[in-house]
């Protein structure tokens, strides 16, 4: 294909997504400041993210501001711009991401980090902020991830928003443009910006030592209940609106960094929903979206009143964990999926790492399964602080019991547990693939024997890829520069100077990291507490029975 036939190719295909959007919600869109709305997510599976679709809208609806989309192209796309060198666009008028005065990265997930850089990179966008000292666009990064820990993206954004946009973007946004409008260089805006609450500027505060706070925002009750302002056939979960019920999460599982940041829980109120959904098309199906749906005290209510205006209704998480859960929560759109997340094999073991699920809750999902239910799918956790033997067995047996429960084919999804910051086990270690590889074994065999059971595990591999990017400092930022050369990820771990081995260590508990100076609203004093809790839930559970060792 000729170089210009693939230009308009894929120009093509940008305008025919934009020509499939249906807009829910308008907003002005005008200005003379024009910002990007990046992220390495594809299109599809970015449009299913509420989170991207709220700091979207909020951009667009600011006074002078203008916004445009920018997605990771899809395989035949990026492979044709890396070839010829041809710069990655936006989505709404397909020009150069480099030609914007701020680019926003929306970053939900630590695998992320490569490809935001490879998309800075072929627009001409150049990596560390000292390089760019002076030029335009302003880089600044926001989502889980980098709220928890900026410091292996630290040497190339200019700024992170830590915490959620709702109540930082505004002032960003205000302070760029107008000391832009008076002329000002980069250096004075950062350093105006660096002021704002819940804003890190790497070239201002520090990176190692950084010897301020920067407290993590979040938003009041009555700000929370966003929804998506673009329904589209090509997102993942099909042409739907997503409406935000409740945001942080009402459980407090030891392992869940999301659990931790999005503190506290916040509700969305009965009446606001209810005026919500008034406003959405009638027949468009509705995702209700939490980082537990159902924990809503109003659920049932919300759910009656979504049905009696004739929405399907489906739940979804806002923040999945991780790649899998987000790709299974599209899938478990169209056939009805029962879907329960045990993490763990036994009960005990559920109450040690803090996540508040009986085995007859399980079951009780099956047995109460709607009738047009077409599988089930549970997920679980391989390498938790204090796993078993029995808690592995664990796993088979409970299977074995909602195998006993229910007809329905069955989708096990296992994927490794990894220590993420600002979580109870943030000084655990990560079991080694090797290790995980064989306790996966004996389950594997064990659901062999269920019918109608699939197996479906993530890669542990990418689970200590993920461990790494997640509790590193700012020297993983040369690791990701040595992964845009080509390099495979030992090697460029290597040349960076990591030990990769080092998230298989236990560190001592209160141990400092280098994200510290961040204020996340609770401290390690709570943390090494939970922790102190699962060891003694832990000793508890072995005081009943003895253990195997103890028994010979
Ligand atoms: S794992 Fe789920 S239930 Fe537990 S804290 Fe995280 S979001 Fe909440």
């Amino acid at each position: 294909m000729s170089r210009r036939s693939a230009a308009d190719k894929y120009d093509a295909r940008r305008r025919e997504f934009l020509e499939k959007e249906q807009r829910l919600l308008y907003a002005d869109n005008q200005g003379v400041f024009e910002t990007v709305l990046a992220t390495a997510k594809r299109y599809g599976t970015a449009m299913a993210s509420l989170e991207y679709q709220r700091i979207f809208l909020h951009l667009s609806s600011w006074p002078e501001t203008r916004c445009e989309r920018a997605f990771f192209p899809q395989k035949d796309e990026f492979h044709w711009r890396k070839r010829f060198e041809r710069p990655f666009v936006t989505h709404d008028s397909g020009k150069p991401l480099g030609k914007s005065d701020m680019i926003l990265f929306h970053i939900s997930h630590e695998r992320d980090y490569e490809d935001m850089l490879r998309m800075m990179q072929m627009s001409g966008i150049a990596l560390r902020s000292e390089d760019r000292a002076g030029t335009w666009p302003i880089v600044i990064a926001a989502g889980l991830c980098v709220t928890a820990n900026p410091l292996p993206l630290a040497p190339f954004v200019d700024a992170f928003i830590i915490g959620e946009t709702e109540p930082a973007l505004g002032p960003v946004l205000d302070t760029i443009k107008s000391l832009g409008a008076q002329g000002a260089g980069m250096s004075k805006i950062l350093r105006w910006v660096a002021q704002l609450p819940g804003i890190y500027v790497p070239s201002h505060h520090g990176v190692t030592d950084v010897g301020t706070t920067i407290m993590r925002q979040w938003a009041g009750a009555d700000a929370i209940g966003s929804r998506s302002c673009v329904c589209t056939p090509k997102c993942d979960l099909g042409p739907i609106s997503l409406l935000e019920i409740a945001r942080g999460c009402p459980y407090n599982c030891r392992f869940c960094m999301a659990g931790y940041i999005y503190l506290p829980y916040r509700e969305n109120r009965l009446e606001d929903l209810m005026e919500s959904i008034d406003e959405l098309p009638k027949n468009m199906p509705l995702c209700l979206m939490g980082c537990s749906p159902p924990s809503h005290s109003a659920f049932g209510d919300i759910v009656g009143y979504a049905e009696k205006n004739r929405h399907k209704v489906t739940l979804g998480w806002l923040r999945p964990e991780d790649e899998l859960q987000l790709r299974n929560m599209c899938e478990d759109y169209s056939p009805c999926t029962v879907t329960v997340a045990p993490e763990a094999g036994t009960e005990s073991l559920r109450k040690v790492v803090g996540k508040s699920l009986s085995d007859e809750e399980v079951i009780d999902a099956f047995r109460k399964a709607p009738p047009d239910a077409e599988r089930g799918r549970l997920y679980f956790m391989l390498g938790l602080p204090f796993e078993e033997e029995e808690d592995r067995q664990g796993i088979v047996e409970l299977v074995e019991r909602v195998r006993e429960m229910t007809d329905l084919p069955l989708v096990v999804s296992i994927s490794p547990f990894v220590p993420r910051p600002w979580t109870a086990f943030q000084w655990s270690p990560m079991v080694r693939p090797r290790r995980l590889r064989e306790r996966l074994e004996p389950i594997e065999a064990g659901l062999k024997r269920i019918s109608k059971v699939e197996l479906e595990v993530s890669s542990f591999r990418e689970g200590h890829i993920v461990a790494l990017l997640a509790r590193g400092g700012a020297d993983v930022a040369r690791a990701l520069e040595e992964r845009l050369k080509g390099l495979g990820w030992n090697t460029a771990f290597g040349n960076a100077g990591i030990k990769i081995n080092w998230v298989f260590k236990p560190l001592k508990p209160g141990k400092k990291f280098g994200w510290d100076f961040l204020n996340m609203g609770f401290g390690y004093t709570r943390l090494t507490r939970e922790l102190q809790l699962a060891v003694s839930a832990n000793q508890c559970r072995f005081k009943a029975k003895p253990r195997p060792e103890e028994e010979e």
